[in-house]
């Protein structure tokens, strides 16, 4: 069997450090998590589940671009990319200035295609890879004070049907996997009383769990799901069926 190598971007807490678990404890794969900036947390993430992990910021090109080479140099062609690395800035457009507007869509959807120009080639090389991309319900069916998050996480479902379609004859596989709300750092940001109005909605009554994510990532990174390829995956507790 082959041993495959996976990347997961903001893979050191929340979502993606649960989806760095699924994939080496379930799939047995060799797993690289990356993150943006907190050294103590990933320190600790590292030490626990003995992932190695890598500081870059998934929206500089050039530095994904040697961050990846030398992933690859250390541990082999990455055939498994996950990318999860998100941020909010939120606010209403009254209150969102370019910077908020820029850093999000950099981030979020510009990172998606910095590392994925970083593993396509590789993947098409060895004709078979796999491609998961982190949307979010909130680019599903938008969301008051997201302009920014929304848009980039739409775009994430477009570039990952678009991006399927290049990749299917060279066995690599893209998908999108669409959250809704999920108990991380992310959600604890949001005010208590626009939570709980949000809970409210979920048709399960809960916030998701971060590993009820990864086990959709775990499927969609395997071998055996070839023939899934430009679907979105959405795992939000009943929240959005359309
Ligand atoms: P967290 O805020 O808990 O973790 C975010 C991770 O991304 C961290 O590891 C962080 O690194 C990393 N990161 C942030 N910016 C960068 C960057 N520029 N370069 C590299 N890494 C970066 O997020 P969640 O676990 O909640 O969310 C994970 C993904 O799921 C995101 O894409 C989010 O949009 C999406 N999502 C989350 C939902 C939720 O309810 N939580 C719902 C729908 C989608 P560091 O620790 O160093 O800051």
């Amino acid at each position: 069997m082959t041993k495959h190598v996976a990347v997961v971007t903001g893979g050191t807490r929340g979502i993606g450090a649960a989806i760095c678990k699924r994939l080496k404890n379930e799939l047995g794969y060799t797993v690289i998590a990356n993150f943006g900036g907190d050294e103590q947390k990933a320190k600790a993430f590292s030490d626990e589940c003995g992932i190695p992990v890598v500081k870059f910021d998934v929206g500089d090109y050039d530095a994904v671009q040697d961050a990846m080479a030398k992933i690859a140099g250390e541990y082999g062609p990455v055939d498994v990319l996950v990318n999860n690395a998100g941020i909010t800035r939120d606010g209403t457009i009254m209150k969102m200035d370019r910077e908020m507007w820029e850093d999000v869509i950099r981030v979020n959807l510009g990172g998606c295609f910095n590392m994925a120009k970083a593993v396509f080639p590789g993947m098409k090389e060895g004709g078979w890879g796999r491609i998961v991309n982190i949307g979010s319900i909130n680019g599903q069916g938008g969301q008051y004070g997201q302009v920014n998050y929304a848009a980039a996480k739409s775009g994430i479902h477009g570039f990952t049907k678009a991006l399927a379609q290049e990749g299917a004859r060279f066995g690599i596989t893209v998908n999108a996997l669409a959250p809704g709300y999920i108990d991380t750092d992310m959600v604890a940001a949001v005010p208590e009383p626009v939570l709980e109005k949000i809970v409210a909605k979920i048709p399960v009554g809960r916030l998701g769990h971060a590993d009820e994510i990864a086990r959709g990532v775990a499927f969609l990174c395997g071998e055996e799901a070839g023939f899934v390829t430009g679907s979105t995956m959405s795992i939000n507790g009943g929240q959005h069926m359309y």
